[in-house]
């Protein structure tokens, strides 16, 4: 393995999922739902097979997903992209976030990241050979926020990219438009290139409306833009995600991307262009349904012992273990489907500075009433 890959190894996500198969655990660990998206949507992809939409698709993505992805982010954020031009499909987020680091990074430039950090982050920017600069997200106030004299501080003649994912994985922060202008302003006094992981979207709680970054003053220019099918629709499966950027932008990660996979899955692109253009009240609905799911995890949470976050958007809840009499979220998960039967993500492996994190678990609440409701019984039991 490369020397810049040492250091990461298997991902959390797999090594928790494998620990809920090998001990019946109940898995609240990787965020994926355990229902199914739209039934249309799901009958799209197997008609798309049907009728034959199985071989390359173009590079940059079918024209349909193209012109509804440009569709939707004018009609929603009422910005406009040609989908000629400044639309491109990608693998799910993932490969749009890796192509971007991939394509604007050189090595030994720095990229700011917000941790606690999504962990295909840190490794797509040292594949691209470059430094991440981590501004720490601390609770305050209920909620995860940043103090912008420390992002200001994080940023060097050296600084090429900012990160920004919100609604956040896993804080469950979704950016106030206070905080993003504080990017914004960054970004622009610096003449940085932002890219947002925007894949929870949709998926906002209360009054917390997202806000794309682009949208601001200054930024559509500067501003590359990730998101994907797997959670808007429920479909973590599907790995069909998009890019909007300016064409320059869009033509440097499109000269990566085409050398990492070329093109992606044709039958599940046809599906996720019907959704986006048809099933935008069925994920209204899954919003609203997730909504209750957040409060009935931080309800229980709460009853076991827990000190909970009630996130704004994402399927996550932080939750602090220290009032159970617990400090170390590392040792706490590798105990917890002996000692109750579940399985939960230790936030601390998303920081550079793991102490920040090291009394957090984060515990998904993309699952049936019932899973949650045995889940957080089954807590209990450590009190
Ligand atoms: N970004 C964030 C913040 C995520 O939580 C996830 C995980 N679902 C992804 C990207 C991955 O998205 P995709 O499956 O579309 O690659
Ligand atoms: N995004 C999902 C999570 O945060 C996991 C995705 C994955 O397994 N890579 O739980």
């Amino acid at each position: 393995l490369v020397e810049r890959m040492r250091g990461f190894g298997e991902t959390i996500f797999a090594e928790m999922s494998a620990l809920a198969v090998r001990t019946g655990a109940i898995n609240l660990g990787q965020g994926f739902p355990d229902e199914d998206g739209p039934r249309a949507m799901l009958d799209a992809a197997v008609e798309a097979v049907r009728s034959g939409a199985n071989q390359y698709p173009p590079g940059p993505g079918l024209p349909e997903l193209r012109e509804a992805v440009a569709a939707q982010r004018l009609g929603r954020y009422g910005l406009s992209y040609d989908p000629a031009t400044e639309v491109f499909v990608t693998v799910g987020a993932t490969e749009g976030v890796a192509a971007s680091m991939l394509a604007l990074a050189e090595p030994g430039d720095e990229v700011v990241v917000f941790e606690p950090y999504y962990d295909s982050y840190a490794a797509t920017i040292a594949l691209a050979g470059a430094v991440r600069r981590p501004v720490t997200l601390r609770p305050d106030g209920g909620r995860f926020t940043f103090d912008p004299d420390e992002l200001r501080a994080a940023v060097t003649s050296r600084t090429r990219v900012i990160l920004v994912n919100s609604p956040h994985n896993p804080s469950g922060t979704v950016f106030t438009r206070a905080e993003l202008e504080s990017i914004a302003a960054v970004c622009r006094e610096h003449d940085l290139i932002a890219v947002t992981d925007e894949v929870y979207e949709y998926l906002t709680f209360d009054d917390a409306e997202h806000v794309p970054l682009a949208s601001l003053d200054g930024m559509r220019e500067r501003t590359v833009s990730v998101s994907s099918a797997g959670k808007t629709f429920s479909v973590t499966g599907w790995k069909t995600g998009w890019v909007t950027a300016p064409a320059p932008l869009i033509r440097a990660v499109q000269t990566v991307k085409q050398f990492l996979t070329y093109a992606v899955s044709a039958p599940y692109q046809r599906a996720a262009a019907y959704a986006l253009g048809n099933e935008v009240p069925w994920v209204e609905e899954l919003r609203k349904s997730l909504q209750a799911k957040r409060d009935r995890l931080v309800t229980g949470l709460e009853a076991a012992g827990f000190a909970a976050y009630r996130p704004q958007g994402t399927y996550f809840v932080q939750a602090d273990i220290r009032p159970l009499g617990f400090t170390d979220g590392m040792e706490l998960v590798r105990e917890l489907p002996g000692r109750a039967g579940v399985v939960a993500i230790p936030t601390q492996v998303f920081y550079d500075h793991p102490e920040a994190g090291a009394h957090f678990l984060r515990f998904a609440f993309c699952k049936r009433d019932d899973v949650i409701d045995e889940a957080v019984e089954r807590l209990a039991r450590l009190r």
